[in-house]
């Protein structure tokens, strides 16, 4: 089906509704499986339904608060379309519904929307990411789906977007869409959230290797990645450094020239909505009438949407297993158990819903009483207020999930007990329960654990639960949806001036002239290079790179001038140093630093531990040279390396996503450090690295002029530590914190020629 036709009547038809007096500053662009409303149709006539879920609640939140009309010229909302198009069309043309946000239907072919939605990201990506991973079904014709309808979404979208259009896409159901959408605007301003859980890495590589890949490179796609919760930013991250080579660095990553920062942001409620819905007068009268229904007895309650993440066997066993074990509070209490009908097209949903339902008969046949009965069961969808007053109604809060993103009914019942009593016996793991901390935190399949926890809430007096709510009601009011959502913004908005901040320039014959003259103007300069891969060629063997009589005569030169200190700052060990350059008067830093020799002075070591440590990372590496042809280690004095370089393209890699694992867990809380370097893992006593070395020695000189030339990770340090100190430039393309590039060590010492060329001569010639 065509998901362009009625696009531009419809944008045309709610922008009408949008308030054109405020302050415009671009569009916001909504992107989300489905659109967060349906169309009903009876006979000739349509009806707008809103849908529900934590997503669709705060977004509208959101857009009906007063605090971003100041900041948007327009909003818009794009998913798939549940009813057809000419549903749609006739809705435009007769004007009939209102919403003061555009909409961007997308129409899929039933089929594929079947593969994309019932299949890859219900039947693969929501079990995997929860932890069930034995009811993943692998089926290719799930994944092209999956690429096939992402691709739909950039095909629609990209011809509509503007410069300034800020693109926020959400959810596992649009991995791929970040990337995709980059293909085709480069520029754009994209951040992705993800609701769900990052699963551990060990849990996301069971999937193929194409799969997976294509995953996190589609999610790279965007400028800002948002998650739920600080675990599941390290899952991302760990999963990104083994499968696709990029190290982070304080939450950001340098990914194809592009800063990409990846972040936490719990999502939040609309938390008054919730707080003064409690004391709306019907919901008051439905709470009472519930109450004054279930006499004095004290109710337990829990909702959750039909799906076996929420733990609802766990929970009913736990539950059975507290009607066991404290006999005392039968005919006490009653549990009001309410499932939300869910995904219902998929068999795995509707075989927990009969092992519930049965668990739930067992129950009550065991333990009902002529005038009592345990369970309350019902599988219905409630109406907001409904919810609210069973919340109200409720003394104990029951939501044990098995694994939840975030559990926004935990946060709503939280804001709801706005009379001070109620107590949430939450499942330790949910995403609220990072920020819920005052809750009675229960391991959701510890039957006894829940039991017990069950009494605890029971018998909790007054004034305890009070405490324990005010203090999660504070929390939950600060950081509410709209800081949520405004908090994401902010940082999207961030993340891109950071970017264009570190744009690094290709060193041109303007800038060079500039660094010339200043050059030639200083009367005490500090001129730092790198070694490898800077003043001389990558070598198949380390010990290969000795220097040519060019890096040498140009070394010569530079040094002969008293008012230049020539420094080369390596990772190489002493040693190949000082039998190469030790005679030159130049100052040498090896190993990042952990030795160095001053100009004419003598060799000093910044570390001095026994290298017993070695030992054993030298036992893990042998068996990785032995594992994968072509590598070798390297040891130097406070250095141990296993070099790559020289192995089957693909295979070294991915041995060095092993070996860094590996190594990455067996020196934790030591104080030695992992370098992912360029085709080289390397271990290192932590506490020096070329920054700070480089930055000392800068600073003891106080010099006029800096130059600071390098091409690895390591030097890195350098351009950050020297920044707005030194002239930067990197060697070979590519994001850097430095301020030039150069394309290729080829051009270090024709530029370095340039740069020291008597000033008499004409013109500086460009590079090459
Ligand atoms: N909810 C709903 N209809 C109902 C009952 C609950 O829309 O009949 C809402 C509830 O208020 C909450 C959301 O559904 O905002 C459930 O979000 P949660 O994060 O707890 O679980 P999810 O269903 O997203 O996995």
């Amino acid at each position: 089906m065509d998901s362009t036709g009625p696009l531009t009547g419809a944008l045309l038809f709610w922008s009408h509704f949008w308030n054109k007096a405020c302050i415009l500053m671009g569009r916001l662009i909504i992107i989300s499986n489905r659109l967060p409303f349906s169309l009903d149709r009876e006979g000739d006539k349509l009806s707008i339904r809103q849908s529900s879920g934590g997503l669709v609640s705060a977004i509208k939140s959101y857009f009906e608060s007063n605090t971003n009309k100041d900041q948007l010229s327009e909003k818009l909302w794009m998913g798939v379309a549940d009813f057809p198009q000419e549903d749609w069309e006739q809705a435009v043309a007769s004007h009939a519904f209102r919403q003061d946000f555009g909409i961007i239907p997308l129409y899929v072919d039933k089929d594929l929307y079947d593969n994309y939605y019932n299949g890859f990201s219900n039947s693969v990506l929501w079990p995997l990411f929860h932890y069930f991973s034995s009811l993943v079904e692998y089926e290719s014709r799930f994944f092209d789906a999956y690429v096939r309808v992402n691709q739909q979404f950039a095909d629609t979208l990209a011809p509509l977007l503007q410069p300034d259009d800020q693109v926020w896409i959400h959810d596992y159901q649009l991995m791929l869409l970040p990337h995709l959408l980059r293909q085709k605007k480069q520029d754009a301003t994209i951040g992705f959230f993800l609701h769900i859980p990052f699963p551990s890495y060990e849990i996301f590589r069971l999937l193929p290797t194409e799969w997976k890949k294509s995953l996190l490179q589609g999610v790279m796609g965007a400028d800002l990645i948002g998650f739920h919760t600080y675990d599941y930013v390290q899952h991302f991250l760990q999963s990104v450094k083994m499968l696709l080579g990029v190290e982070s660095y304080f939450h950001n990553l340098q990914y194809q020239d592009r800063l990409v920062r990846i972040d936490l942001f719990p999502i939040g409620i609309d938390y008054n909505k919730f707080y003064q819905a409690a004391s709306d007068p019907e919901v008051l009268d439905m709470c009472n009438k519930i109450r004054n229904n279930l006499e004095d007895k004290k109710i337990i309650f829990s909702v959750d949407r039909l799906d076996y993440t929420k733990g609802l066997s766990s929970r009913l066993n736990g539950f059975e297993y507290f009607l066991d074990r404290y006999p005392e509070w039968r005919e006490k209490m009653v549990f009001i158990l309410n499932i939300v009908p869910s995904r219902s097209s998929i068999p795995a949903y509707l075989e927990r819903k009969k092992m519930i339902e049965e668990k739930i008969g067992t129950i009550n046949g065991r333990f009902s009483t002529i005038s009592w009965q345990p369970v309350i069961y019902r599988y219905n969808h409630l109406s907001f207020k409904e919810l609210i007053a069973l919340y109200q109604a409720a003394d104990v809060a029951l939501i044990t999930p098995l694994r939840d993103g975030m559990n926004l009914v935990a946060k709503e019942y939280v804001a709801s007990c706005a009379s001070g009593r109620g107590v949430l016996i939450l499942s330790e793991l949910a995403g609220a329960a990072s920020e819920l901390s005052e809750a009675i935190l229960v391991n959701p399949t510890d039957t006894a654990d829940v039991a017990s926890s069950i009494t605890r809430a029971l018998a909790m007096p007054l004034y305890e639960q009070r405490n324990r709510l005010a203090l999660m009601q504070r929390r939950l009011q600060e950081y509410d949806v709209i800081k949520w959502v405004n908090d994401f913004m902010d940082q999207l908005t961030q993340v891109k001036q950071e970017q264009k901040k570190q744009q690094v320039k290709v060193l041109d014959d303007k800038a060079l002239t500039t660094i010339r003259r200043h050059y030639l103007n200083a009367k005490n300069r500090c001129i730092l290079l790198d070694y490898d891969g800077t003043l001389v060629p990558f070598t198949r063997l380390p010990s290969e790179a000795s220097p040519d009589n060019a890096v040498r005569d140009m070394l010569s030169r530079l040094t002969s001038d008293a008012r230049n200190h020539v420094i080369v700052i390596s990772g190489r060990d002493l040693s190949s140093l000082d039998r190469w350059l030790g005679a030159m008067p130049l100052t040498l830093v090896a190993e990042h630093g952990a030795s160095f020799k001053m100009r004419n002075g003598t060799w000093q070591q910044l570390v001095s531990v026994s290298d017993l440590w070695k030992d054993e990372i030298r036992r893990i590496m042998q068996l990785f040279v032995i594992r994968c042809a072509g590598s070798f280690i390297e040891e130097k004095t406070n250095t141990i390396a296993w070099h790559y370089r020289n192995t089957q393209t693909g295979l070294g890699f991915s041995r060095s996503r092993e070996l860094l694992n590996t190594l990455s867990q067996l020196i934790q809380n030591t104080t030695l450090q992992v370098i992912d370097g360029n085709k080289v893992v390397e271990v290192r006593i932590a506490g020096f690295d070329k920054g700070a070395t480089a930055l000392k020695i800068v600073n003891e000189q106080d010099p006029d002029f800096v130059l600071c030339i390098g091409d690895d990770t390591t030097d890195e340090d350098m351009f950050k530590a020297l920044e707005g100190e030194a002239y930067t430039i990197k060697v070979n393309n590519g994001a850097s914190a430095a301020q030039y590039t150069i394309l290729s060590q080829q051009q270090v010492l024709p530029l370095l020629n340039k740069l020291i060329a008597p000033l008499a001569e004409p013109q500086v010639q460009p590079l090459n």
